[in-house]
């Protein structure tokens, strides 16, 4: 798997200046490093590392977060354990006990949905936040909010029934982050405010597709959005940067390399 986690960009611009190259160069190395991205807040920076399609970390001034962490474990072996672990569902894209069992530690917060608290052994169970759609919850350095995430398209329904599955708001001292989970651009996710950054699924015939996300997103209004989750099947695949171009309001799209690109 990818081990080029921690390359740090600036490392690279700084070795591709010293060799005196024309200044186009240092925006290649960038775009081909896009590894990370740091967003600045009132306590500190937080820096985003996306690992594969659903899965990422997040370093944040109250912690570090890892969402719907699955795969290979030595994909995060470059990070410090989790403060926070965030599960929005049940499917193996996002839940793996394997990978849980051997990311988590004894003093991380596990916060899942009530059918993936169901499937935890009771180990876990002990450690973790069940919050089900609409749920709350305050801690230290972090509020979280859970978020509906369904299908509304009539034969996408059994994909993500409505009332099951999480997306969440994620509060660090004031900063808020949007992860939608699995769902298309329902009225939940229309209705957010003050969103500073997003994490937005597109794909077929699972979620929804660029137009759809595009909307609801231009809705809410982000600050930065990622697109996320974004390879289907068949021809589900969406392009993020149609995506971008989709959009109706000023957002800035980020793209993160989630597919090793
Ligand atoms: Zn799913």
């Amino acid at each position: 798997m990818e081990s080029k986690l921690k390359v740090d960009r600036r490392t690279i611009l700084t070795g591709v200046a010293a060799l005196g190259t024309v200044t186009f160069l240092p925006y290649a190395a960038r775009a081909a490093s896009n590894r990370w991205d740091s967003f600045p807040t009132v306590s500190g920076e937080i820096e985003v590392y996306p690992v594969s399609h659903a899965s990422f970390v997040m370093k944040t001034p109250s912690g570090v977060v890892y969402n719907d962490p699955v795969g290979d474990p030595s994909q995060y072996a470059d990070f410090s354990t989790p403060n926070v672990i965030l599960v929005t569902h049940e499917h193996g894209d996002h839940f793996n006990l394997d990978t849980l069992n051997a990311v988590i530690s004894p003093k991380s917060m596990l916060v899942v949905n009530p059918a993936v608290f169901a499937k935890l052994p009771s180990g876990l169970q002990s450690q973790a936040i069940m919050l089900a759609n609409g749920d709350t919850y305050e801690t230290d350095g972090f509020d979280i909010e859970a978020i509906p995430a369904y299908n509304q398209t009539q034969e996408r329904k059994k994909f993500h029934p409505k009332g099951r599955d999480n997306g969440y708001v994620l509060n660090v001292d004031g900063f808020r982050i949007y992860i939608s989970g699995d769902t298309e651009g329902v009225p939940e996710m229309r209705a957010l405010t003050d969103i500073d950054l997003a994490f937005v699924c597109m794909n077929l015939p699972f979620t929804m597709d660029v137009e759809a996300a595009a909307s609801a997103v231009s809705e809410f209004k982000p600050t930065y959005c990622y697109p996320y989750h974004y390879r289907g099947r068949d021809n589900g695949t969406q392009d993020p940067n149609e995506f971008a171009d989709a959009l109706t309001e000023a957002v800035e799209v980020k793209l993160g390399g989630w597919y090793g690109g």
